[in-house]
């Protein structure tokens, strides 16, 4: 990976703090391999508890001169590192090939996406946020101020490991924060040093932003419990969310965290049957599965519960699986032997209990064959559980009321899609869906700036984009000037 242009001259086995990118030393390091081979392609530093300390000491001494630094330059600079991301798309979809083993279409997809949210967040930086009121005291005037909340920590999967960072980082530079990002130990260099890297080149401050490589196990209680940041902006599994957000609280740290899914695709017996199949498939095959907004069950009115099985196994059988690096290839390999295990083992105690493969059911890893089973029930291992994989199992309804019962059966509340002509109906079956997000005609996969990012229920708390991050990321504070004499 080093040998890749928008490298940092020491290579990436360097961790970015005080604007400087430090080597190894004496300390370990965490191997980079890549998913579809298991060859070892990168090291990193095993970053530890001093280097975050120093990260986040460094973050707080330059946050406060960037959080005067006039909001121009700051979106000039947080809208500068988007085009170059743009500029090294090539570079960054292969980079996502080779550590994440994203195909070329999904290293695109992310790639775009990530441009998308760091343009949309320079210009958060130019929204003038504050206020003015009246009083009921005479003479006393009401201000109302919103300020950068001093320092963001970030910490990141490694399944859309750039957009997700960045979508948490760029929106905390533009509103005057500082950063520290520990991006996942599988992919420390698309979510988290190439992310220093475009800043860096952007012009970015020394210190703002820093990129601490490490293993959750060895920092992440450190990290969440840390007496300098003011939020810990956390996107992982609801296991790791809950003990981040209970250190978080514990030293006052706001939590913001998106976690799991368990996302219902629900598609009545008007419903355009060729568009839910082949959003169906996008949405249950995209990236392997390992999407936290991707399909995990399929809800399907009985009436035409045979045809779209069919039609989602025909598309199942066309998906080519194969080698990142391939073109032609749509699903890639597994990140790692612990989820394919995982995943694998839940198909597998699915077509015990009962479900019939329809299309795929092989795998050999690191692959896993885009895979339809039909006659699941709701508490089957692959649908009850987020299976992370490329798994559609598909549940029958037979009324509106079951349909929104077994989508809600689940302590999860991420995201959703209904497909469903009567938009009048769809609206009421979206309505009643336990999630932060739903989509009507269409699947579940989506993110836009423009549009809240989060979940309900054990999903998360918080959400990602535009207002509603920047809420987050600042602190609203009333200044009052009593402009005559006060009668007491
Ligand atoms: P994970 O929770 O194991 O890891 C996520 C991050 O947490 C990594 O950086 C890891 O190093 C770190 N971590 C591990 N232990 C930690 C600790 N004790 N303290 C602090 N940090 C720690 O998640 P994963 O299995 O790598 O990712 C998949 C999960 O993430 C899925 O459940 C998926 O749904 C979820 N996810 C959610 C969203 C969302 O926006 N809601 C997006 C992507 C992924």
């Amino acid at each position: 990976m080093d040998d890749v242009g928008i490298a940092p001259e020491t290579g990436w086995n360097a961790q970015y703090i005080d604007g400087e990118w430090r080597q190894q030393g004496e300390r370990a390091t965490i191997s980079v391999n890549a998913p579809a081979t298991q060859e070892t392609v990168g090291e990193v530093p095993r970053g530890t508890t001093d280097d975050l300390n120093e990260a986040f000491r460094v973050a707080e001494a330059a946050q406060a001169e960037w959080a005067e630094t006039p909001p121009q330059e700051r979106s000039r600079i947080v809208s500068t590192a988007a085009q170059l991301l743009e500029e090294h798309m090539e570079e960054f979809v292969h980079l996502v090939a080779i550590e994440g083993g994203g195909v070329q279409a999904k290293g695109e997809f992310e790639g775009g996406a990530a441009v998308g949210v760091a343009s949309h967040a320079a210009g958060m930086a130019l929204r003038n946020r504050g206020e003015r009121s009246e009083s009921t005291v005479p003479g006393k005037e009401n201000i109302v101020v919103e300020e950068p909340v001093g320092v963001v920590g970030v910490i990141t999967p490694w399944n859309f490991p750039t957009v997700l960072s960045m979508r948490a980082v760029a929106p905390a530079l533009a509103l005057g924060n500082g950063v520290v990002l520990k991006p996942d130990e599988h992919t420390p260099v698309t979510g988290g040093l190439l992310l220093a890297r475009v800043f860096e080149m952007a012009g970015l401050p020394d210190g703002v932003l820093n990129v601490v490589t490490g293993y959750g196990e060895d920092i992440g209680d450190h990290f969440s419990g840390h007496e300098v940041p003011d939020v810990i902006s956390f996107t992982g599994s609801t296991e790791i969310g809950r003990r981040v957000a209970t250190n978080a609280v514990e030293n006052f740290n706001f939590p913001a965290l998106e976690l799991g899914g368990n996302n219902a695709h629900i598609v009545t017996d008007d419903a355009d049957l060729e568009l839910a199949i082949e959003a169906g498939a996008f949405g249950s095959f995209t990236h392997q599965g390992q999407v936290c907004i991707s399909i995990n069950r399929h809800l399907v009115h009985e009436d035409v519960y045979d045809d779209y099985v069919a039609g989602l196994a025909e598309a199942a059988e066309h998906i080519p699986v194969g080698d990142p690096l391939e073109p032609e290839s749509i699903v890639g390999p597994i990140i790692n032997e612990s989820q394919f295990e995982e995943m694998t083992d839940y198909l597998e105690e699915t077509v015990d209990a009962g479900a019939v493969v329809e299309a795929g059911g092989d795998y050999d890893f690191p692959y896993v064959e885009p895979t339809v089973l039909s006659d699941v029930r709701n508490e089957m291992a692959a649908a009850c559980n987020e299976h992370f994989g490329p798994i559609a199992p598909v549940i029958p309804f037979s009324s509106d009321e079951e349909a929104i019962e077994l989508a809600n059966d689940t302590e999860m509340g991420l995201s959703g899609s209904v497909h469903c002509r009567d938009i009048t109906r769809a609206r009421a079956i979206a309505k009643q869906v336990e999630t932060g997000m739903i989509h009507i005609n269409d699947q579940p996969i989506n993110d836009d700036p423009q549009a809240p990012f989060g979940g309900v229920k054990s999903s998360g708390m918080g959400r990602y984009n535009d207002r509603w991050i920047a809420d987050e990321y600042t602190t609203t504070r009333w200044i009052s000037v009593q402009h005559e004499p006060r009668e007491y």
